[in-house]
C-alpha cells in the first residue's frame, strides 16, 4: 500500500509490545496470545498497514522475543522497519523505540500492540489533529458513575464524572513535541502512565479525539473472550486480517 503522506511529512508508528503480561495467565506475553487464529499483536500491526497512513512502524517486544519476531514478522516487510527491545516500563519502551526513528519522521503515532481492534478512523482522526494542535489522544467520555473506596472496599465518596475521559491509544504527537517531552521527562526522573501526561507537564495543549468502547486493551481473561466474540460477530478489523 503506497503510504499518503510526502517524504517531508512523514508519519511513524511505535507499537508497544515489550511487557512480560503474563497477568492474563500462563507463561506467553498476552501480546502473543491468540484471537481469532492470530497472535494479538499481528492484528495490530496489521489494521496499522491497512491504513496506508504510516509510512514506517518500530515494534517494541520484550528483549528475549526481538530476534523470534525479526524472524516471524518478515512478510510485514520494510514497512516494519524495526524490532527493539523493550525496557522496564512502558515509557522505557516508548523511549527505545523513539531513540531509533527516522529523521525523517514528522508525526509519531504511539500504540498499544494489545489494542488490536484499532481502526483506520481513530488512527486517521489523531494523525490529523496532531498535525494541526501538535498531540491528540484517542480517548472516551466516562459514562459509569466514580466512586472513591477505601482500604476495605467501602465506598468513600462519588466522584463527579463531569469532564472525565478514559484514554486510549494511538497518542499521537508531532515527533518535535514527543522528543521533548521525553528529553523532559528523563532529565526530571518522571515516569507518566501515558505518553500524554509528558506533553502536558511541558504545558503543551492536547486534544482527544474519539476512541471507541471496542479499542480494548487485552489485559484480564475476559479480554480475550470478548476479543473472540468481536470475531465471531464478525468486527471488520479481526475479519479483514489474514
Ligand atoms: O501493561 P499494560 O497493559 O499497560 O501495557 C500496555 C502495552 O505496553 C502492552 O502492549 C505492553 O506490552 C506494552 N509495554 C511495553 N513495555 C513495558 C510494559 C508494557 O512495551 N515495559
Amino acid at each position: 500500500m503506497t503510504p499518503m503522506s510526502s517524504k517531508q511529512n512523514r508519519i511513524a508508528a511505535i507499537i508497544t509490545a515489550g511487557g512480560q503480561g503474563v497477568r492474563i495467565g500462563g507463561t506467553v506475553p498476552k501480546q502473543f496470545l491468540h484471537i481469532a487464529g492470530r497472535p494479538i499483536l499481528e492484528h495490530t500491526l496489521d489494521n496499522f498497514r491497512k491504513t496506508g497512513l504510516v509510512d514506517q512502524v518500530i515494534l517494541v517486544v520484550p528483549e528475549s522475543e526481538v530476534e523470534t519476531v525479526r524472524k516471524n514478522y518478515v512478510h510485514f516487510g520494510d514497512w516494519l522497519t524495526q524490532v527493539v527491545a523493550g525496557g522496564k516500563e512502558r515509557q522505557d519502551s516508548v523511549g527505545n523505540g523513539l531513540a531509533v526513528l527516522d529523521e525523517s519522521i514528522e508525526i509519531v503515532a504511539v500504540h498499544d500492540g494489545v489494542r488490536p481492534f484499532i481502526t483506520t478512523e481513530m488512527i486517521q482522526q489523531s494523525i490529523k489533529a496532531a498535525r494541526e494542535q501538535g498531540g491528540a489522544i484517542c480517548a472516551i467520555p466516562v459514562s459509569d458513575t466514580l466512586k472513591r473506596a477505601d482500604a476495605n472496599g467501602n465506598v468513600r465518596e462519588t466522584v463527579d464524572r463531569n469532564g472525565l475521559w478514559r484514554m486510549q491509544t494511538p497518542q499521537t504527537f508531532r515527533r518535535t513535541l514527543l522528543d521533548e517531552a521525553f528529553r523532559q521527562a528523563r532529565a526530571d526522573d518522571y515516569y507518566g502512565t501515558d505518553e500524554g501526561m509528558l506533553v502536558e507537564r511541558l504545558g503543551h495543549p492536547v486534544k482527544l479525539v474519539p476512541g471507541s468502547e471496542f479499542n480494548i486493551k487485552i489485559t484480564r481473561p475476559e479480554d480475550l473472550q470478548l476479543g473472540e466474540r468481536s470475531a465471531g460477530c464478525g468486527q471488520d478489523h479481526v475479519k479483514e486480517t489474514k
